[in-house]
């Protein structure tokens, strides 16, 4: 199978140079951490690891955790009391949403990427509560860009906090690849919490918060996500350091990245299906009924095509979508045959799964997240 779902982009995942660190930190270390970070779970490897992570996104500490959901938890949990009110994005992760959820705090949900609607509700809110907004950098499921400086100057004239997941912008924009704030030109103080996911452009696993030291250390004093669970080997440490190195070095990789993205793009306008409305790797084509979409997926399938129907819950109703993800190691011709099998395809749909036009207000219907139940078919 070719497949256009992995968030790989930079195709570094496979790289030898990681893959090698990889072994050397497993002869070093062995497997297993043995124990959670606060024990003895934390070595020489993490803690380097840690402070490449801060230097590569100009932040003065970072703290690992063991994944992106985990340290959504944590953030919520630790930078969070009951009463305090958190503004969130409709369409944000599920693991945010879940993180918000069970914080016990008091939610508003505004429009998708509205920083209007953002500023009403903030104007409307208690300015005495401690303010978060919480957002994705790049939409998981719309590739979409949050629109992180007009949030960063609501969040200054509110004195909120901006909280900054970039699962999906961390590595894939910015000159360095340093994410969404590098791209939008943003430092610390516009986004004092920047969340990065190691699994997606890092070709990796595991994530980490960055910011101040002092929020930092309350990070690793209360997060119950960080203390109470087994440190990430310290192979993958290794490894994942040298991934680093990687993604800020090797520019060529996103420039690759960007050459596909654009083609795909261009592809999708010749056989008459609008593109989303971002330039990321998160390409989604939006097919409207869940139906036609698990119908152009498992005809897909039987090309030899792996595109995941995206379906309700994991987004809106009538918003029913394929997720086509790219890659740096996608070449020009395969980006071409997805192009062309799914004009095939899209032809031989029997009628009543013909996709209709989809209106932009779609999206800001509430989406129940209830985690990700996206079908590879
Ligand atoms: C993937 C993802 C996560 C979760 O990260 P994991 O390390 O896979 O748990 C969190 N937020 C966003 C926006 C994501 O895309």
């Amino acid at each position: 199978m070719l497949a256009f779902c992995s968030n790989d982009y930079l195709g570094i995942a496979s790289d030898p140079r990681v893959v090698a660190a990889v072994h050397e930190g497993l002869d070093r270390y062995g497997l297993g951490a043995g124990a959670a970070h606060l024990v003895n779970g934390h070595t020489r490897a993490h803690e380097e690891l840690e402070e490449t992570l801060a230097t590569f996104t100009r932040r003065p500490a970072a703290l690992l955790f063991s994944t992106g959901y985990m340290a959504n938890l944590g953030i919520l949990q630790t930078l969070t009391e009951r009463h305090d009110e958190v503004f969130e994005d409709r369409l944000n992760h599920a693991s945010l949403i879940d993180a918000v959820r069970r914080a016990g705090v008091h939610v508003q949900r505004y429009r998708h990427a509205d920083p209007q609607d953002l500023e009403q509700r903030l104007s409307a809110s208690a300015p005495q509560r401690m303010r978060l907004i919480v957002t994705d950098g790049v939409f998981s499921m719309d590739g979409d860009l949050a629109p992180l400086p007009a949030l960063a100057l609501a969040a200054g004239r509110h004195g909120a906090t901006l909280v900054v997941d970039d699962a999906h912008g961390l590595g894939v924009l910015g000159e360095r690849g340093e994410g969404s704030c590098g791209h939008f030109g943003l430092n610390s103080e516009d986004i004092p919490v920047l969340m990065g996911t190691l699994g997606k452009a890092v070709g990796s696993a595991g994530a980490f918060v960055a910011g101040s030291a002092t929020m930092i250390e309350s990070l690793r004093q209360f997060a119950r996500s960080y203390i109470y669970t087994t440190a990430m080997p310290a192979a993958l440490a290794v490894g994942t350091r040298v991934a680093v190195g990687l993604v800020e070095t090797e520019s060529w990789r996103r420039e690759r990245l960007n050459q596909r993205v654009a083609r795909l793009r261009e592809g999708l306008r010749q056989i008459g299906l609008p593109p989303g409305p971002g330039g990321t790797p998160i390409q989604p084509v939006l097919l409207g009924s869940a139906r036609a979409a698990s119908t152009v997926a498992a005809a897909l399938y039987d090309n030899g095509l792996l595109v995941p129907a995206i379906r309700p819950p994991t987004v809106p109703e009538g918003t029913a979508r394929l997720r086509i993800t790219l890659s740096a190691r996608h070449t020009d011709l395969q980006v071409d045959r997805l192009v062309e099998t799914l004009q095939t395809v899209m032809r031989a749909l029997p009628e009543d799964t013909v996709p209709q036009p989809l209106s932009n207000a779609s999206q800001n219907r509430d989406t129940i997240a209830q985690g990700d139940i996206s079908e590879c078919p």
